[in-house]
């Protein structure tokens, strides 16, 4: 486990500016939250530590090991990371026992850890019982839960996840925050998650990132910001505005 540091962060496209010298130190085992509006930069934020995207400048690393910066590029399979997106991205034809282990047969881990480490994951995201369905015969929250269950089955130091509950509706959004919650302490990963819902960003978070067109508007706990919002547009955002 190691600290996940952005250091002076650039990323443009085609000479676009979209995110702008961003800095963040996040703790080893950190649940943090990146929070803006649609569009301010949060998904490139973690395509670049996911290593989906380069750096334009600045430098991302791990622990003392440089991960990205204009010369370095560690690729995607070589970093220590899990990742899950909101659009679950499962294979169809796979069952959720094949799912999750998929990662591990890229992997080539052997047959019988294979089978234990998908039984854990099974058991953290409390699917024990659905292990031979495919995706198509489970719920919105369901499939979600295998999404994270095979985020997790490589061991990861760091997971990162995009919008993850943005395609359930509320009720199950709120019983899933409770799976996050659970799903952090069982894994002990640092946790970066995306959202532009700042209910979801404050109730999960130790910390929290929030962001504004390409720029760190503050960073804090969620009583920090929650309690002392340093600008009026970051307290109109949560809600705190006059
Ligand atoms: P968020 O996830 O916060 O909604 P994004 O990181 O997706 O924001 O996008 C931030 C900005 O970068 C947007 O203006 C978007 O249009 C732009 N952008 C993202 N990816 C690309 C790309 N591959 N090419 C050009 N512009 C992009
Ligand atoms: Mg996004």
């Amino acid at each position: 486990m190691a600290r996940l540091v952005l250091d002076q962060v650039q990323k443009s496209f085609q000479g676009e500016k979209v995110i702008n010298s961003l800095s963040l130190n996040i703790e080893a085992g950190a649940f943090v939250a990146l929070l803006g509006p649609s569009g301010c930069g949060k998904s490139t934020i973690l395509r670049m530590l996911a290593g989906f995207e380069n750096v334009s400048a600045g430098e991302i690393r791990h622990g003392d090991q440089c991960l990205s910066n204009v010369e370095v590029h560690v690729s995607t399979e070589a970093r220590p990371f899990g990742m899950v997106f909101q659009s679950y991205a499962l294979w169809p034809h796979m069952t959720v026992e094949e799912n999750i282990g998929y990662p591990l047969k890229v992997q080539k881990i052997n047959n019988k850890e294979r089978v234990k480490r998908i039984a854990e994951a099974l058991d953290i995201v409390q699917l024990n019982d659905y292990a031979k369905r495919l995706p198509a015969q489970l719920s919105g929250g369901q499939r979600q839960r295998v999404a994270l269950a095979r985020s997790l089955v490589t061991e990861p130091d760091v997971i990162l996840f995009d919008e993850p509950l943005a395609n359930l509706d509320k009720h199950l959004r709120s019983s899933m925050e409770e799976t996050f919650r659970a799903f952090h302490q069982r894994t002990g990963a640092t946790m970066v998650y995306v959202t532009h819902d700042q209910a979801e960003a404050m109730s999960l978070a130790d910390q929290v990132a929030v962001l504004k067109q390409g720029e760190l508007v503050q960073w804090g706990t969620p009583q920090e910001i929650y309690n002392n919002p340093k600008t009026a547009w970051l307290a109109n955002f949560i809600g705190r505005g006059s």
